[in-house]
């Protein structure tokens, strides 16, 4: 099979779906790669790194659509490319088309074979390709919130660790899943004090488990919300209700309760937010102040750290593009039912149900 690995073209992104590593895997396969000019250059590999390991590089994007049968992108298409796609090639990348009724429409058009990675599931529910990007921003917020806490960035000038004879800072983390865990450890690990708040008991025991001494876990309620964030340093926003809009748990009341110069860092903000104060910033401009509380509120954090981002996720994804390289797609989701899990537009028909249901298409 040609795979084709294209440059991202959206703002702030430069992550790239194949590293130099995961091309010789596929070549080895006896597998042809045709990678972008530029592509790895935002994640640090260069055009030679590609070359050297027996990829071949080219020009322009419209190149890889007219020669690959499989194109990998991290981002979902964007209009520039719209055209470009070919009836029964695979589009392999992060599509989230339940929120893109546009582009579920230009895909069931030009008749491609659309696999995204975000709907791609483990017999657990578990989601491989969404999970490393959440180890990212889990660990990123406590770096990001450690920053903020300085004085200069408008926060109360706190040490998150503390030093001997001074407290540490206090991390209230609600959501105890994959983004809540990564958080805590690392908050955990710098020795400050951290709360975990979650709905589901079964995951408090784990983490009860788990986690070091300095971790304290609370069922979540509105009261207990309401009590901790007083008390917070630092508040890390991660709850997922798959599907919805993620529930508003801080709200604009309870501001002023807080710590003057505590810090908020919405990494939910990706599915609304979790903090009623919250809206979309960017790397470039990535907080503002409420009632004194410093807001963090990055909709793409591991944006910031492409080179980290890039080596997880196709360290997750390179499995998957083998499979459906070596098998073709067909064959592929026979086999195996995660992949068969991450069809979402096929021949014109939409096949995933969130899709169909988001959007009133037969399913
Ligand atoms: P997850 O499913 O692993 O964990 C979510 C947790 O939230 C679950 O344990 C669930 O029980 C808990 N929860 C749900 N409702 C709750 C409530 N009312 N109170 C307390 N806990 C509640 O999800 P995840 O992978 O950790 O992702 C968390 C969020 O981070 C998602 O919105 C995801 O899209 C987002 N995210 C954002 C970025 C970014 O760059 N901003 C990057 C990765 C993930």
């Amino acid at each position: 099979m040609i795979l084709g690995i294209l440059k991202e073209i959206k703002a702030e992104e430069n992550r790239v779906s194949m590293t130099p590593f995961g091309a010789e895997v596929v070549v080895q396969h006896g597998h042809t790669v045709l990678v972008e000019t530029g592509a790895g250059v935002g994640s640090g590999f260069s055009d030679d790194a590609y070359r050297r390991v027996g990829a071949q590089i080219v020009d322009s994007p419209a190149d890889i659509y007219a020669r690959a049968d499989m194109v990998m992108h991290v981002k979902e298409p964007l209009p520039p490319e719209y055209d470009l796609i070919r009836e029964n090639q695979i589009v392999f990348t992060y599509l989230h088309l339940a929120a893109n009724e546009a582009l579920t429409r230009v895909l069931m058009d030009r008749r491609s074979v659309n696999i995204a990675y975000e709907t791609i599931q483990k017999p657990d529910g578990s989601l491989p390709l969404l999970t490393p990007m959440s180890e990212v921003a889990g660990r990123m917020a406590v770096q990001q919130a450690a920053k903020y806490l300085e004085m200069a960035y408008g926060g109360q000038g706190i040490l998150l660790a503390g030093v001997p004879g001074v407290e540490p800072a206090t991390v209230v983390i609600l959501g105890g899943g994959v983004v809540g865990t990564n958080a805590a450890k690392m908050a955990c690990g710098l020795g400050a004090k951290v709360f975990i708040l979650d709905k589901n008991l079964e995951r408090l025991r784990y983490l009860s488990d788990v986690m070091p001494a300095n971790c304290f876990l609370l069922a979540s309620s509105p009261a207990a919300i309401r009590d901790v964030v007083k008390k917070a340093d630092v508040v890390i926003g991660a709850v997922l209700i798959p599907g919805a809009k993620a529930p508003k748990l801080v709200t604009r009341d309870m501001l002023p309760t807080m710590k003057k110069g505590a810090v908020l860092i919405d990494v939910a903000i990706d599915q609304g937010g979790c903090f009623e104060t919250s809206k979309p910033t960017t790397h470039t401009n990535p907080i503002y102040t409420v009632d004194g509380v410093v807001h963090y509120c990055v909709a793409n954090m591991p944006g910031a750290v492409p080179k980290t981002s890039t080596l997880a996720l196709t360290n997750a994804t390179l499995p998957y593009a083998l499979e459906i390289a070596n098998k073709g797609w067909r064959q592929a989701m026979k086999d195996n039912p995660e992949i068969a899990k991450g069809a979402n537009v096929i021949a014109g028909h939409v096949t995933h149900p969130g899709v169909a249901e988001a959007f009133g298409f037969n399913y």
